[in-house]
């Protein structure tokens, strides 16, 4: 018996460099676990938020974007970035960053998974062993933009910024993290915080968790100090099964997790609107790579891990694990001809993706 079938349309926005060399073998390996699960999905290919976008036009994106976007119900990006022509700040702050406020993104979310064949910076660790996701505030807290320099240039010269919760914007991220909890075999929330340092705004979110978690008493929950957090992601991974922070620690923690795999590399990211009144975009950890670009030989699992995580999004998630079995199987062969030379293989970006989807 097969399930309806259920139609999604994705925008693909390849960007710049090795973007452009990934996205198209994601895109593959999505269609070939649409065929496999009878989902029905279209994709649409966009130039803009790209760097060659932005010479040719002077902005990183068309003044209608928000139009053009809004009816899909996912974006697939590759990576943005072109320093040697644009800034960072430019192409970072024209594209993903309009993306992630005006499609109110407020969760980032990345999987921290040891991959076999992946080599742990931490000794001895096995797959199975570090398996958990980060998620972060991805809208408020640390990063505004509300403060001020008094006394400038002067001895006595004072900055200040603030940190901003509102219950809306810590309810709503400790819902969705609660929720990922709950759905997982080990159902265990982590949250950080530093209460003993910062007195208001961190006891806030650490009340926010004690009063939600009433509605979740099947949710194991930890609360830690980030200091110590920071070194159990190193000392203890296993402990791990879903670990929430607000923006600033949670932008830190989403480094050193996948960072504790070794597979910053190869790892996803999503920026989610869980509501689904505006599309979550799903792009991997790395960028446009510009030192690789152009030779084939950029490593496609990141952005094929970010498939798996958008189908999973979509309410697939038979078809998601499918790709992410597809990718640990091809990991486990550790086949020299197919890895990319990252992997310390000799394959290209189309050799890995092809045996990839082969698995699917
Ligand atoms: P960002 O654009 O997020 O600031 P970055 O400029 O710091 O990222 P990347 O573009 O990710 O960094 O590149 C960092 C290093 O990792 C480079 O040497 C690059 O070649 C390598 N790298 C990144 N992604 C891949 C990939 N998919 N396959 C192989 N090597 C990669
Ligand atoms: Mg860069």
């Amino acid at each position: 018996d097969q399930a309806p079938r259920k139609a999604h349309s994705i925008a693909v926005i390849p960007g710049d460099g090795i973007g452009t060399e990934v996205t198209p073998e994601g895109v593959r390996a999505l269609k070939a676990a649409a065929e496999r699960f009878n989902i029905d999905l279209t994709f649409e290919d966009f130039d803009f938020a790209s760097c060659d976008y932005y010479l040719e036009h002077g902005q990183m994106l068309p003044d209608d974007w928000k139009a053009k976007l809004s009816r899909f119900d996912a974006i697939f990006f590759g990576a943005v970035g072109m320093p040697e022509k644009v800034p960072d700040h430019v192409s970072l702050w024209g594209s993903l960053l309009q993306f992630r406020r005006e499609f109110d993104q407020y969760i980032n979310l990345r999987p921290c998974k040891l991959m076999p064949g992946i080599k742990s910076p931490l000794a001895d660790r096995q797959p199975g062993e570090i398996d958990f996701y980060v998620v972060r505030e991805n809208t408020e807290g640390e990063y505004s933009s509300i403060g001020g320099k008094i006394f400038e240039g002067t001895p006595r010269e004072t900055v200040m910024q603030e940190t901003v919760m509102t219950r809306t914007g810590v309810d709503r991220v400790l819902k969705y993290a609660f929720e990922l909890a709950r759905k997982r075999p080990r159902r265990k929330l982590t949250s950080a915080t530093k209460s003993n340092g910062i007195s208001i705004t961190m006891p806030y979110w650490d009340e926010r968790v004690k009063a939600m978690h009433g509605a979740y008493p099947e949710v194991a929950v930890d609360q830690f100090h980030i200091d110590i957090l920071a070194a159990n992601f190193v000392l203890h991974p296993d402990w791990f099964d879903v670990v929430v922070a607000s923006n600033l620690f949670g932008d830190i923690l989403s480094d050193l997790g996948p960072a504790c795999t070794g597979t910053i590399g190869v790892a996803p990211s999503a920026n989610i609107n869980p509501e689904g009144d505006f599309p979550s975009l799903f792009e991997p950890v790395h960028g446009s790579a510009p030192d690789i670009a152009g030779q084939g030989v950029a490593n496609p699992i990141g952005q094929i891990w970010c498939g798996a995580m958008m189908l999973d999004h979509l309410g697939h998630e038979d078809a998601g694990k499918a790709i992410l079995d597809a990718i640990e199987s091809v990991l486990a062969k550790a086949d020299p001809g197919v890895l990319t030379p990252d992997l310390k293989g000799q394959g290209t970006t189309r050799d890995l993706a092809q045996a990839i989807i082969e698995a699917i």
